[in-house]
């Protein structure tokens, strides 16, 4: 772990306030020239119908994904380090555990309000993120590591379990099959430990509490909450952004249905159909 956190960077960057309506507002003499140019206006916005200013989950392809087919976004199948949507944390002022990690712009501009507005209230805790985006190949491997016995889960060498589909349930309490992490998505991070106990006493519960608390102003939810019944077990780590992230799951499980979804891994021609059972099992916000 990279120990020389940058000091608070984060401090400088202030928070949001302009409508951006008060340095065009200016003073305007009536006459017959700003009657015609009301009148222009008015007919203007009647034919064009009414803003494009909806609600997030009306963002369009192009806004989700950029150039990159949706089904190839959506399973981590392209390159984030160079897709034109996707930052560095290594600049952002946010503390990170090692450098190189990449997030959607859109998702960075929130976590430093976030960020900004944690040491506002807690300056002697750190907070860093732990874990960002993490491509198809880099999944894969995490999950083949755990299939073939290379890195233990609960203490255990998954080889020993021989029926497939049991196997796959074990990885699946913390990891999943690579084409249908949220990780892939850029909108979703895991902050400082892995561990459930971190979050249970001390620091690791103020943080947590803090989250829940002020995590929504930002646009964050926790998507692996505590109590659902199935699917991953509580990640009390794993803050997701969901004016992205609620569009990309409902297009993802759209092209799951459709067979568009693709992935191939140890063990997928097995576990794949248990996908959307974990993929929509998560907390009511993230919905
Ligand atoms: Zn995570």
């Amino acid at each position: 772990m990279d120990r020389k956190f940058d000091t608070l960077s984060s401090e400088r960057i202030q928070p949001s306030l302009e409508t951006g309506k008060a340095a065009g507002l200016r003073q305007r003499s009536h006459g017959p020239r700003a009657f015609f140019t009301a009148l222009f206006l008015i007919t203007v916005s009647l034919a064009c119908g009414p803003a494009e200013s909806g609600p997030p989950d009306n963002l369009g392809k192009e806004q989700l994904y950029g150039a990159t087919e949706d089904r190839l976004y959506l399973s981590g199948q392209f390159d984030p380090y160079s897709h034109p949507d996707f930052v560095s944390l290594d600049k952002s002022g946010i503390q990170v555990s090692r450098k190189g990690m990449v997030l959607r712009k859109e998702t960075v501009e929130a976590l430093k309000k976030l960020h900004y507005r944690f040491k506002k209230d807690h300056p002697e805790i750190r907070f860093w993120v732990q874990s960002a985006t993490r491509p198809f190949y880099s999944q894969k491997g995490i999950w083949e590591a755990k299939w073939n016995g290379q890195r233990k889960v609960s203490g255990k060498d998954l080889r020993t379990v021989k029926d497939p589909l049991e196997r796959a349930r074990m990885i699946l309490q913390y990891s999943s099959m690579p084409g249908t992490s949220r990780h892939h998505w850029g909108t979703d991070f895991d902050i400082n430990s892995l561990n459930p106990a971190y979050y249970r006493s001390g620091t690791g519960k103020v943080i947590y509490e803090w989250m829940l608390e002020n995590a929504p102003d930002f646009g964050f939810c926790l998507v692996y909450t505590e109590g659902r019944s199935g699917g991953y077990q509580w990640e009390p780590w794993h803050w997701s952004y969901r004016p992205l992230a609620a569009p990309m799951l409902s297009d993802w499980n759209r092209l799951y249905e459709d067979k568009k979804i693709r992935a191939e891994f140890a063990g997928s021609s097995a576990a794949f159909h248990l996908a959307p059972e974990y993929v929509n099992t998560i907390g009511a916000a993230c919905k």
